[in-house]
């Protein structure tokens, strides 16, 4: 049994109780024997109340042991308790609220990070590089007639197709990308530090890469295209700004024809 720090202070106190009490029969035997040996029995009145003393001080330390046993120790072990019940409930809310929080921000499906994220990200970001002479770049993918996919060959094929995507982008991104399943076949990438250039070329190896990936499931042997639309940040719009305008690509690149990126 692990002691309490309250609860081992309390046997110290009970034991250096126990010691006085020890103490005092030893001083009881001492006093007999200096009694016996007195030559003055006028003397004897004075032993007679130093053991009453001694007895009186055993009576108090008696009490204090018992009040100390069964009053304050019940006490002591009841504020523990509580205490050790009240720690448990904090560990385990904040465990919950640890996992709430990564639900609320995570695509379920996919484990990338969700729109909620990726909304919050974007913001930030542009906060950010709003301090420095950087670029950001926003990529929005799109996979091509995935409704046909989900109609042909089920639902659950299609969740392996986004699933199989999601690791592609995963997989092609670098660390500080936000990479984000923003809802049905849609994905977001905020590329910090990249012009249009730069930004055009990893969309383009973005883009080969998912048009050469075959999702296998059971007899299943399927490709998928997908469409990308880009901006880079102007430093004055805001997100929903950047956003915009992506997303205006993406229409164009449907619109062109698809398993293209557009700037
Ligand atoms: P487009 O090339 O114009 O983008 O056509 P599309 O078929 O990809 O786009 P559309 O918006 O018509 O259809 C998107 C489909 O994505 C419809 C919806 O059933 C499917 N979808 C959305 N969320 C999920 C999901 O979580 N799992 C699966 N399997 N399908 C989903
Ligand atoms: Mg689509
Ligand atoms: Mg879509």
């Amino acid at each position: 049994m692990r002691l309490h720090k309250s609860e081992a202070a309390f046997f110290l106190f009970i034991a250096v109780i126990l010691a006085a009490g020890v103490m005092i029969f030893h001083a009881y035997d001492v006093l007999f024997s200096i009694a016996n040996g007195l030559a003055e029995p006028e003397r004897y009145a004075d032993v007679a109340y130093l053991s009453k003393l001694l007895f009186a001080t055993g009576l108090l330390l008696a009490t204090g042991l018992v009040f100390g046993l069964f009053f304050i120790f019940p006490l002591i072990r009841r504020q523990v308790r509580e205490e050790n019940k009240l720690r448990a409930m904090t560990e385990t809310l904040s465990a919950r609220s640890q996992k709430l929080e990564y639900a609320a921000l995570t695509d379920a499906l996919t484990g990338m990070q969700n729109r909620r994220y990726f909304d919050d990200a974007l913001k930030e970001y542009l906060g950010e590089f709003r301090r420095i002479e950087k670029p950001v770049g926003l990529m929005i993918v799109d996979l091509d007639h995935f409704k046909q996919i989900n109609d042909t060959h089920g639902h659950d094929i299609g969740d392996e197709v986004l699933r199989a995507v999601a690791g592609c982008l995963k997989d092609m991104t670098r660390y500080h990308d936000v990479v984000a399943r923003l809802g049905g076949e849609e994905f977001a990438v905020v590329a910090p530090n990249m012009d249009v250039d730069t930004l055009v070329r990893f969309a383009e190896r973005i883009r080969k890469a998912v048009a050469g990936m075959v999702i296998v499931s059971g007899s299943v042997r399927l490709k998928v295209t997908a469409s990308v639309g880009l901006a880079v940040w102007d430093r004055k719009e805001n997100a929903d700004g950047l956003f915009r305008r992506a997303d205006q690509q993406l229409y164009q690149a449907k619109k062109t024809g698809r398993n293209r990126v557009c700037a």
